[in-house]
């Protein structure tokens, strides 16, 4: 349920309420907007259908939420929310782009990666140095050693580091090197994970799993911030359909579905979302168009020797010549890039 207060409605007024909320021992959650206050309340069902607060002095209105999710829901947050992650500000005016190769292969190729996304306005350098391969036999990523690199590139370059984690047990590992940390889209019900990374400082990317639906991702969003990390971005990545010629469906419906029932930023991810890399521009400029807060995109000196997706990897002059476009069409949509 949400309680949406008057806009007269006095602190005093305020602390009544959740004072009584919380003597039912239900907790609350407050958004403060600049219209608006609300109070998020979670807890039992039974207890809170029998909680009177509709009389109390400065209440507007109460709400019954009904589905599963609450701290992810624009119900409870009507503002859009925006995540400061590592002084960059993700969800606000300005479309974030993040890219790289897909994973870190070494200090040469990471730092001919870097030099070509800073060059052309990218915020963050992303690549992964746990990957999560389909088959055992592929590469399965540099690891620590890994970390350290995109550490190191990232900072000689004024970039960000997004890299994906798929242990809980390595979350001190990567706050230390990480700026964001990425969960991929086979750990999305990873609910271990995701309980730990609630308890987390580093903000979240958490791409939608190969086949599920909008409400799973929002839960799996909700695991996350209740646990106390309320710092979470959606990436959509694409999902498993009938279709071949594509990798991936990418499902660019998802950002609209996204910005209609959370708060949460969300980033699109047109290499994964396609796999073919003459594919990534069209989609990462609808994907703008959509009204995504930013891009993830894979960036490889030399896509033909890549250790891991290659095929949907741009090249640094394809990826010059996709960032050269999009500054209209976030112009258009209001935004800057
Ligand atoms: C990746 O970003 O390299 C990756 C493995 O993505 P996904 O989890 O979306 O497949
Ligand atoms: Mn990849």
């Amino acid at each position: 349920m949400i309680v949406v207060m008057k806009p007269g409605a006095s602190k005093e007024n305020l602390a009544a309420v959740i004072k009584k909320i919380e003597a039912a021992g239900l907790r609350t959650h407050l958004s403060k907007g600049e219209e608006v206050t609300i109070v998020g309340v979670i807890g039992d069902k039974k207890i809170i259908a029998n909680l009177e607060l509709q009389m109390l002095p400065g209440v507007d209105k109460t709400v019954r939420i009904t589905e599963k999710y609450k701290l992810v829901s624009r119900d409870f947050h009507p503002e859009d929310s925006v995540i400061d992650a590592g002084g960059v500000s993700i969800g606000g005016n300005e479309v974030v782009v993040m890219a790289g190769p897909c994973a870190v292969e070494s200090l040469d190729q990471l730092r001919e990666a870097a030099a070509a996304v800073k060059a052309c306005g990218a915020k963050f350098l992303r690549g992964g140095a746990f990957k999560p391969r389909t088959s055992p036999y592929d590469f399965q990523g540099l690891g620590e050693d890994g970390l350290k690199l995109l550490r190191t590139v990232a900072d000689e370059f004024d970039l960000r580091v997004v890299t994906e984690i798929v242990d809980k047990d390595d979350i001190d590992i990567f706050c230390r090197y990480a700026d964001v940390l990425q969960v991929g889209a086979r750990n999305m019900q990873n609910f271990q994970l995701l309980k730990a990374l609630g308890k987390c400082s580093k903000p979240v990317l958490l791409k939608r799993g190969l086949s599920a639906t909008i409400s799973e991702w929002l839960n799996a969003a909700e695991y996350i911030m209740s646990g106390g990390n309320e710092q979470v971005i959606f990436c959509e990545r694409g999902i498993r359909t009938y279709e071949t010629f594509t990798r991936n469906t990418l499902d660019l419906s998802a950002v609209a579905a996204i910005k209609e029932l959370s708060h949460l930023p969300i980033v699109v991810d047109p290499s994964h979302g396609t796999g073919r890399w003459k594919m990534v521009a069209p989609m990462a400029r609808a994907a703008i168009a959509a009204g995504a807060d930013g891009l993830i995109v894979e960036v490889h000196p030399h896509p033909e020797r890549a250790l891991s997706d290659g095929d949907q990897s741009l090249t640094p002059e394809a990826f010059a010549d996709l960032m050269k476009n999009l500054g209209g069409i976030a112009h258009v949509m209001g935004r800057t890039i």
